[in-house]
């Protein structure tokens, strides 16, 4: 038998990670906390296809799982006026993400799985890391202690292992005010013709007063899918409320309340800074992986998985060691992380602006649907870097505004200091030299946070 494994929770991209490790031949053992039937939400989810390939996962079509085509998505500002609408423009097939249910999706990599050697332990809750040192050697759980060569955290945005690993090692354990939004959604009844509804995928920003929030209205054939996004939890009276306000202007959201209705956090940020040490190895939102402006986490974490499975592999000393991990950690920031990070400075920007100003953006071209037109497969802030011969002329508009330019200023100046940063990532691991870039990285991302909210941070000290 090969050398032992854990996966701490049946996240997506644990799945699939486990998957290629016991093709490969290890002994791979998953302890997730819900029962099999229990797993995952009662909704859909938009992800990018071309995933399944990468990780040899088949695609749903050949296994007979549903998925269709999602929906091109109409942007709104606070006002949600038809003049002031930005329509998604897709300009290849390829940019374009498909739907399926949460529970077809796990059915899916619970299959690929498993029909690659991999035991799944339904029912068994992981309540802390077990440590030599500080090397992590297996989960403390509810059912008894389990040791293992590497435990891999696949255990969500909160997981007990990260959020429980010695301060030595560094590894940030919670996210700060901003870095995180909480998602209340819900399918309602559809009370209208759903072909008399003219954008069928409505995605707004800053719909309702105070802080930052998102939502979206998504018409389906038999009923509408809501989802109110704040930067803390909205209470269920909220929730009614805003609903109550959004079917004024959208007859096609009914009031009847037919799946759904919980509110979850997701990360809403760059990913960790450090996500590896000696016999562990975070993926997907326990190493916050999600794209920081759209929060979608699935498709990445699965794409993630190869790569964390491949310095698996090639690990030929067996130690999974922080020295030998981190190899997954380098290559994972040179494909994906160092595209996806700074759109958390831009998130943090777009969360800034007064409802004046996001209606200033989206009525005068500063935003355009290029900025907007962000999918699964196109995590990177190149999207935002590309060239527009509209530029003068928006930096012009956006001039007029001090406070707004002001704030572009400062996102443009700390993604620059990022890319520098990004450029001076260890090739090899030391101890010193990754905390010492960790330290470097944290800070661009807090100290540009801080200067936004400093009514959020102004009992702290800066990181
Ligand atoms: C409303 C909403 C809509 C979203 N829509 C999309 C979308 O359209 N597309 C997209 O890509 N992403 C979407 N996301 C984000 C997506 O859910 C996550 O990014 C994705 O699930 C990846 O997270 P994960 O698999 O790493 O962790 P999770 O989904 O959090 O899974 C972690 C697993 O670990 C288990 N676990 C946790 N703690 C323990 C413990 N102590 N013991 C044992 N088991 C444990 C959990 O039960 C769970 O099964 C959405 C999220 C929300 C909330």
């Amino acid at each position: 038998m090969g050398k032992k494994i854990i996966v701490a929770g049946a996240g997506h991209g644990g799945l699939t990670a486990a998957a290629q490790l016991a093709r490969a031949g290890f002994d791979v053992t998953v302890y997730e906390r819900h029962k099999k039937e229990d797993l995952g939400y009662d909704w859909f989810d938009a992800l990018n296809p071309n995933v399944f390939q990468i990780v040899g996962c088949p695609h749903p079509e050949a296994v007979g799982i549903p998925w269709k085509w999602r929906a091109d998505v109409t942007y709104f500002g606070p006002n949600t006026t038809e003049a002031h609408k930005i329509p998604q423009q897709f300009h290849n097939q390829n940019e374009i993400e498909i739907i399926m249910e949460r529970r077809d999706i796990y059915k899916l990599l619970i299959g690929f799985a498993e029909n690659n050697g991999v035991k799944m332990e339904y029912g068994v809750t992981i309540k802390a890391p077990l440590l030599a040192g500080d090397r992590i050697v297996g989960v403390s759980t509810d059912q008894g202690d389990f040791y293992a060569d590497l435990v891999i955290d696949a255990a969500g945005m909160e997981s007990v292992i990260r959020t429980q690993l010695p301060d030595c090692l560094h590894i940030q354990k919670h996210p700060l005010r901003n870095e995180r939004i909480y998602t209340y959604r819900a399918f309602y009844d559809l009370p209208v013709d759903p072909k008399t509804v003219k954008d069928v995928y409505k995605v707004m920003f800053c719909p309702d007063p105070g802080d930052f929030s998102l939502s979206w209205i998504y018409t389906q054939d038999t009923y509408t899918d809501l989802l109110i996004g704040h930067m803390t939890p909205p209470s269920a009276q909220e929730v009614e409320e805003i609903a109550e306000r959004y079917r004024q202007e959208n007859p096609q959201l009914g009031k009847t309340r037919l799946r759904g209705g919980q509110t979850v956090p997701i990360p809403f940020r760059r990913p960790l800074s450090i996500m590896v040490a000696d016999g562990y190895a975070a993926i997907g939102d326990a190493a916050f992986m999600t794209m920081p402006l759209n929060c979608s986490g699935i498709s990445t974490s699965i794409e993630v998985s190869k790569i964390l499975a491949d310095a698996v592999i090639a690990d030929t000393t067996g130690t999974y060691s922080a020295e030998t991990l981190w190899q997954y950690q380098y290559e994972f920031f040179q494909k994906i992380g160092k595209g996806i990070a700074p759109i958390s400075l831009v998130k943090d920007m777009i969360t800034s602006l007064t409802h004046a100003q996001m209606d200033y953006a989206f009525d005068t071209g500063i935003i355009t649907y290029r900025e907007l037109t962000i999918t699964a497969d196109q995590h990177s802030i190149r999207q935002f870097l590309h060239f527009d011969p509209q530029l003068p002329k928006r930096g012009l508009t956006l001039a007029k505004d001090r406070d707004l330019l002001k704030k572009a200023a400062g996102a443009v100046a700390d993604t620059a200091a990022f890319l520098a940063w990004a450029e001076l990532l260890p090739r090899k691991y030391s101890r010193a030299a990754v905390q010492n870039w960790a330290k470097g990285y944290d800070k661009i991302f807090t100290r540009h946070l801080h200067s936004l909210f400093p009514a959020y941070f102004s009992d702290r000290p800066s990181v």
